[in-house]
């Protein structure tokens, strides 16, 4: 039979691409490359999910918190944190899906996703999200699913207010900021739940917590929190 040169271009196995750097992918990298994940400074939460400078965030703050977690520090202008930009400012939703999946895959691992039901990203307000063309929560959240098996909810959380960039706020401005960004649309379904909400980045907390307060109003059994990148004050 003869093959033309079509077929012979559509057999040809997709040719995988690390999502950060875009150098392919050999058969032993996942989901990105061995340079990038190398470049990747993460944290050691996910050995230690209940006592970490991230779940500190939360303590006295959320009285329903379980695990925290995030899968790397985030260090401004540095090159680590290039992924977080591009996924932030440069239109790459697939990038976030793609981390989402690293982040799932070593939370499975590590069984930090355990007894959790529903995940939930943080909500943009639709101000932004229509800005960014995505939420990048979402983005996480999708590949979060992806690589646990455990559903998202995107509509029950709920941004109701836009008041611009935290990133030049200070810690007091930014709570103040969030306190009444967030309300519950038909909460019922959270009751007695382990939720696991889902943030870009966490720096003071403000706006998780603001949404896990929001939550709690629908009596969820535990609040656990991951995120992509956590910038360490006392690092
Ligand atoms: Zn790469």
């Amino acid at each position: 039979m003869k093959v033309s040169f079509l077929q012979r271009l559509f057999d040809l196995p997709l040719a995988r691409c690390c999502p950060i750097c875009h150098a392919p992918l050999s058969a032993d990298e996942d989901e990105i490359c061995s340079r990038c994940d190398s470049l990747l400074p993460r944290t050691d939460h996910l050995l230690h999910p209940y006592d970490n400078a991230m779940a500190q965030v939360y303590w006295g703050r959320v009285p329903s918190v379980a695990r925290a977690a995030a899968l790397i520090y985030h260090f401004t202008h540095s090159e680590s944190s290039h992924p977080l930009y591009q996924l932030k400012y440069f239109r790459r939703p697939e990038l976030g899906v793609a981390l989402g999946r690293l982040m799932g895959q070593a939370m499975v691992k590590s069984g930090f996703t355990d007894g959790v039901d529903l995940i939930l990203p943080v909500p943009l307000a639709w101000q932004r999200e229509e800005e960014r063309g995505y939420n990048q929560s979402l983005m996480l959240a999708q590949g979060l699913s992806e690589a646990t098996g455990i559903p998202v909810d995107n509509h029950v959380l709920v941004r109701t207010s836009f008041e611009g960039s935290q990133t030049r706020r200070t810690r007091w401005d930014r709570s103040e900021n969030v306190k009444n960004a967030f309300v519950l649309r038909g909460g019922d379904s959270l009751a007695n739940k382990h939720i696991l909400l889902v943030d870009d980045v966490v720096t003071t907390g403000a706006t998780s917590c603001a949404c896990a307060h929001v939550l709690e109003q629908a009596h969820p059994a535990h609040i656990s929190f991951a995120c992509l990148a956590f910038v360490d004050d006392d690092r």
